[in-house]
C-alpha cells in the first residue's frame, strides 16, 4: 500500500496465493471493486482450481515432485449441508441434496470462478517461493510485497504487490504424533493425507489414530469395507454405537520391541495398518515469519490480529487459518473485512493495539484452559466474529440461519455420525429452515 495507514487513489495490486475456495472468493471480491483495484494475480501451483475439493487419486508428489496438495478421499461427502456451505451470494444447484459428493463441490468451485471470470487471472501451475515485504519510508512506513513465482519450466519471476492473500490452506502438510517406537511398527503407517478408499484395507486390521472428522469417517468406510478397526482417540466413549467392525480404544502410547501397540489403559494389539488422522501442521514454506513479526509453530500462527493478519503488516492478510468453522462463508467474511481494510473504511488500531488485543485473546484462552494446538479452533466464536468483521467492514453479516442450521447439523453429528446425512434441507428464509428426511436409497 502507498502508506500502511492511508488509502491511495489509485488502484492497489493484490496477489492472491492459492486458487482453492479462500483464493477465488478474495478474486471474485477484488475484481468486483475495480474503482479500488487492479484484477488480482492468483497464483496456483497446480493446473487446476478447487484446492482440496480437486480429488487426486495419485499420492505422494506431482510430476514436478511438489507434494500432492489435497487430502480428499474418494469417497467423502460432505459434513455440511450446502445450504450453508456455500458462499452467502452464489447457491449451491438447488435441485442437489443437501449433503454432497465432493464432486459436487469441485464442480460449484468451477462454475464459481467461471461465474466471476476469475480463470483469465490464474496463474496456473505458478509456484509462489517467496512472500516479502519491502518497506522504504517516505511521508510514514510504506509496504509493498515482493512476489516471486516459479513457473512450469522452473524459471522465477518477481512481482511487486501493494497486498497479498495467502489462501494455501491448511490440510496439505501431515502432522505426524510423537510415539515412542513409532519406528518398530511393522506394518504399514499412513497418513490421512494419502488416504483415498478402503479396498486395499479390507480383511486387515487397522488402528486408526484419532476421532476427528476425517478419524471417524474413515473408520466408518473401512468398518464397512470388513476392516477389522480399533478407532484409538483420547476424547470421552464416543456417544453412538459404532458399526461391526469398529471398536474404540484408548490413544496408543507406545509402540512395544515386538511391534505390537500399547493403548494408554495398558491394553495391547496388533495391527497390519496405522491410520495417523490426527490433523496438519500450518506451514507456509513462502514466509519468513520472524520478519513479520509472526511465529508460526505446528498448530498456532501468533500473533494475528482479528486471526487474520499480523498487526505489523496489515496488507498481508491470511484467509481461513482458523479450525471449525463454517468455511466459505468464513472466508467470505474475512475477504470483505480486508478489502475494507486496503480500502481505508476500516480504521485499524495502532500496531501496539493490534498486538495488544491479539495477544489479550490467547491469554484469555490460556485462562480458561485452551491447550495451544486448540488456539486458532472458533467453533462457538465464528458467529460473533462474522458479525464483528460485517459490522466494522460495513457489508451484510451472514443470515441468522446460517448458524443455526450449522449447529443443528453439528448436533445430529455428535449424536448419528452414520446417517446424520440422511436428510435434505430447505431454507424458508434468512432465519429458518425446513428438513426433509429421506428414504433408503435417495
Ligand atoms: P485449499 O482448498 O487447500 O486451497 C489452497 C490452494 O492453494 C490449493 O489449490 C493449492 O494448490 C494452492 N497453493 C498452496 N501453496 C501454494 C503455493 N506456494 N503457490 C501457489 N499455490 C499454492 N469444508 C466444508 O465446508 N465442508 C466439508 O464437508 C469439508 N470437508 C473437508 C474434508 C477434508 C478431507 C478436508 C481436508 C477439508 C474439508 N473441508 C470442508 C475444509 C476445506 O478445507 C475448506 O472447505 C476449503 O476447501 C479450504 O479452502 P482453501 O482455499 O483455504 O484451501
Amino acid at each position: 500500500m502507498s502508506s500502511d495507514r492511508t488509502v491511495r487513489m489509485q488502484q492497489l495490486r493484490v496477489a492472491v496465493v492459492g486458487a482453492g475456495a479462500a483464493g477465488l472468493c478474495a478474486a471474485r471480491h477484488i475484481l468486483s471493486r475495480p474503482d479500488n483495484f487492479a484484477p488480482p494475480v492468483v497464483y496456483e501451483l497446480t493446473e487446476h482450481v478447487g484446492g482440496t475439493w480437486f480429488y487426486e487419486e495419485r499420492t505422494g508428489s506431482y510430476d514436478n515432485g511438489l507434494p500432492i496438495h489435497s487430502s480428499m478421499y474418494r469417497d467423502l461427502r460432505t459434513n455440511l449441508p450446502k445450504e450453508v456451505m456455500m458462499f452467502p451470494d452464489f447457491p449451491f444447484d438447488p435441485q442437489l441434496p443437501s449433503f454432497l459428493p465432493h464432486q459436487e463441490v469441485q464442480k460449484y468451485l468451477e462454475r464459481y470462478c467461471q461465474s466471476h471470470c476469475i480463470t483469465p487471472h490464474i496463474r496456473f501451475s505458478a509456484v509462489v517461493d517467496e512472500v516479502s515485504p519491502v518497506v522504504t519510508e517516505g511521508k510514514g512506513p510504506m509496504t509493498t510485497w515482493e512476489v516471486t513465482s516459479r513457473d512450469k519450466s522452473g524459471s522465477q519471476n518477481t512481482e511487486t504487490f501493494d497486498s497479498v492473500f495467502i489462501c494455501s490452506g491448511h490440510y496439505s502438510d501431515p502432522h505426524i504424533p510423537s510415539i515412542p517406537g513409532l519406528e518398530r511398527f511393522k506394518g504399514k503407517v499412513i497418513h490421512s493425507h494419502s488416504y483415498r478408499h478402503p479396498e486395499p484395507f479390507s480383511g486387515q486390521s487397522v488402528v486408526v489414530l484419532g476421532a476427528g472428522a476425517s478419524g471417524l469417517d474413515i473408520s466408518l468406510e473401512l468398518g464397512r469395507s470388513n476392516a477389522q478397526v480399533t478407532l484409538s482417540h483420547g476424547k470421552p466413549t464416543l456417544p453412538f454405537p459404532l458399526p461391526y467392525g469398529v471398536h474404540q480404544a484408548t490413544p496408543v502410547e507406545e509402540i512395544q520391541e515386538d511391534g505390537s501397540l500399547r493403548f494408554q489403559d495398558g491394553s495391547i494389539t496388533q495391527a497390519q495398518v496405522l491410520l495417523l488422522c490426527t490433523g496438519y501442521n500450518f506451514s507456509y514454506p513462502f514466509l519468513e515469519p520472524a520478519r513479520l513479526g509472526l511465529e508460526v509453530q505446528e498448530h498456532l500462527v501468533t500473533p494475528l490480529y482479528r486471526s487474520l493478519m499480523p498487526p505489523a503488516f496489515p496488507s498481508l492478510f491470511i484467509i481461513g487459518i482458523c479450525k471449525i468453522i463454517c468455511p466459505f462463508p468464513h472466508f467470505h467474511c474475512q475477504v470483505q473485512f480486508a478489502l475494507a481494510v486496503l480500502e481505508g473504511s476500516v480504521a485499524l488500531p495502532s500496531q501496539a493495539e493490534m498486538e495488544e488485543e491479539a495477544q489479550g485473546e490467547m491469554a484469555r484462552k490460556v485462562e480458561r484452559g485452551v491447550q495451544l494446538r486448540h488456539m486458532l479452533k472458533m467453533d462457538k466464536e465464528q458467529w460473533g466474529y462474522a458479525q464483528t468483521l460485517a459490522q466494522t467492514g460495513r457489508f451484510a453479516p451472514l443470515p441468522p440461519v446460517t448458524q443455526s442450521l450449522y449447529e443443528e447439523v453439528w448436533r445430529q453429528r455428535q449424536v448419528h455420525p452414520q446417517n446424520y446425512r440422511q436428510v435434505n434441507y430447505r431454507l424458508v428464509s434468512d432465519t429458518q429452515w425446513e428438513e426433509q428426511e429421506l428414504h433408503a436409497g435417495e
